[in-house]
C-alpha cells in the first residue's frame, strides 16, 4: 500500500510533546502556542500569528475580522477548497468567482478587474498545489479599488513568490497544519497579519469575544477556535527544520517529473514561473482525457497506490446551486481541471522507491489506455 500521504513526525515532536504532558499543559494555555505563533510568524516575516483549531478556523476568522457581511462580495477562485467560500457565506457574503490559469492551475488574475462592483469588499486568493498566485497585479487592483486583500497560503509555507514569502501580503493570511502540508501539528492553522488591530480582533473571535473589561460580557459573535499546547508543541518542532522539509518536497516533484518526462496524453506541473520554483505541495497531474485519467487511477488503486481527484470547483457545488448560487456560471478551465486532475502520492513520508514504483504502475496503466 502506498497511500496519498504520509506525514514525517521526528524525534523532536515526541520530545516536545512530552513536555506538554510532564508539566501538566495540554489546553491552549500552554507555552508552545505562544511559541509557535511568534516563530512562525517571524519565519513567513509578519509581526502577528494567531494560533486556531485549523485552517478552516482562520479563513472564518480572517474572513469575520475584516468586516465581510451581508450582500458584500469577494472575489476569489472556483477553483479551490470549499472553506474560504463557506466562510464568506457563513457572514452573509457573496463569493464572487475566477477561473484558472491553465498552466499553473491558479487564479487568472487577468480576469478579476472585470469582476470588481460598488459591492466587492475583498479579494481572497488561494495558493494551490505548489505554485503562488501571480501576486503584483492583485495587489495593484486592492490598492485602486481599496479592497481587503486575503492570502490563503495553507499549502505554501516557506514557498516564495519573487523571493517574499507566501503569507506576507495583504491584510491578513492564513494557513493550515492538517497532515498533508508542510508543517503538521495535526489539526491546526494560523492567521498572519501585520495590523495590531487586526490581530486582536482575531484573538477575540478565536476565544469566544471573551470581553477584557468584564469576562462573560460579549459584545459579537466569536468560536471557540482555540489551538492546544500538544498542537503547538508539533508546530514549534516540525519549523525548526522547515528548510529541509522544502527540499524533501522539491525533491519528490522533481523525481516524478524525471521519471514522467517521456510519458504523452498528460499535463504535468509547471517546474517554475517567473516568480517562483513549485514547491509541489501535492505531484498533480491532468489527464488529456477524462475517461483516461479515471482508468489509470482505477488501476493505480487496484495495485493499492492511492491518488486524490482535484478540487471541484465552487461554481458546481451542489450546497451553493441549491441557495441559487453561481447558476448558468461557467468557468471551463476549471472544470477541465476538476475532471481530469489527480494527486499522486507525494506526502514527506514517501521513500524514492515508493515514487518509482507509483511511475512503473502509472505507465503501464496509461500505455492500455
Ligand atoms: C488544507 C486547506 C485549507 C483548510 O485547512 P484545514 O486545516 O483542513 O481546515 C484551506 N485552504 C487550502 C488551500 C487548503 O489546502
Amino acid at each position: 500500500m502506498i497511500p496519498v500521504n504520509i506525514p514525517e513526525i521526528g524525534e523532536k515532536e515526541k520530545a516536545y510533546l512530552l513536555e506538554c504532558l510532564d508539566t501538566g499543559w495540554i489546553s491552549s494555555e500552554g507555552p508552545f502556542v505562544s511559541k509557535f505563533e511568534e516563530s512562525f510568524a517571524s519565519y513567513i516575516g509578519r509581526n502577528f500569528g494567531v494560533a486556531v483549531a485549523n485552517g478552516s478556523a482562520a479563513l472564518d476568522i480572517a474572513v469575520k475580522s475584516v468586516g465581510i457581511t451581508e450582500d458584500d462580495e469577494v472575489i476569489m477562485p472556483t477553483f479551490t477548497i470549499i472553506s474560504p467560500a463557506f466562510s464568506i457565506v457563513r457572514q452573509g457574503g457573496k463569493p464572487v468567482l475566477v477561473d484558472s490559469d491553465r498552466l499553473t492551475w491558479n487564479m487568472d488574475v487577468s480576469q478579476i478587474e472585470k469582476k470588481i462592483t460598488s459591492r466587492t469588499k475583498a479579494i481572497l486568493v488561494v495558493h494551490v498545489y505548489g505554485h503562488p498566485v501571480d501576486m503584483n497585479p492583485v495587489i495593484e487592483l486592492c490598492e485602486k479599488y481599496n479592497l481587503y486583500l486575503i492570502e490563503d497560503a495553507a499549502e505554501m509555507h516557506g514557498q516564495t513568490y519573487y523571493n517574499k514569502k507566501c503569507g506576507s501580503f495583504g491584510h491578513l493570511s492564513i494557513f493550515s497544519f492538517y497532515p498533508n502540508k508542510h508543517i503538521t501539528t495535526g489539526e491546526g492553522g494560523m492567521i498572519l497579519t501585520n495590523d495590531e488591530k487586526l490581530a486582536g480582533k482575531c484573538r477575540e473571535l478565536r476565544n469566544l469575544c471573551f470581553n477584557s473589561k468584564r469576562r462573560f460580557v460579549h459584545e459579537d459573535i466569536g468560536w471557540n477556535y482555540r489551538m492546544t499546547n500538544l498542537q503547538a508543541a508539533l508546530g514549534v518542532a516540525q519549523l525548526e527544520r522547515i528548510e529541509s522539509i522544502l527540499i524533501k518536497k522539491r525533491n519528490i516533484g522533481k523525481l516524478y517529473n524525471e521519471l514522467l518526462e517521456d510519458v504523452e496524453g498528460i499535463q504535468k506541473p509547471l517546474p517554475a514561473t517567473a516568480y517562483s520554483d513549485n514547491v509541489y505541495w501535492v505531484y498533480g497531474l491532468v489527464f488529456n482525457d477524462e475517461q483516461h485519467g479515471h482508468h489509470v487511477i482505477q488501476k493505480l488503486s487496484e495495485n493499492k497506490i492511492g491518488t486524490r481527484p482535484f478540487f471541484w470547483s465552487m461554481h458546481e457545488q451542489p450546497v451553493f446551486n441549491q441557495q441559487g448560487l453561481f447558476l448558468g456560471e461557467s468557468y471551463p478551465v476549471a472544470e477541465q481541471l476538476a475532471r481530469c486532475g489527480w494527486y499522486l502520492p507525494s506526502g514527506l513520508g514517501i521513500k524514492e522507491e515508493e515514487i518509482r514504483t507509483v511511475v512503473k504502475f502509472f505507465k503501464k496503466a496509461l500505455n492500455k489506455v
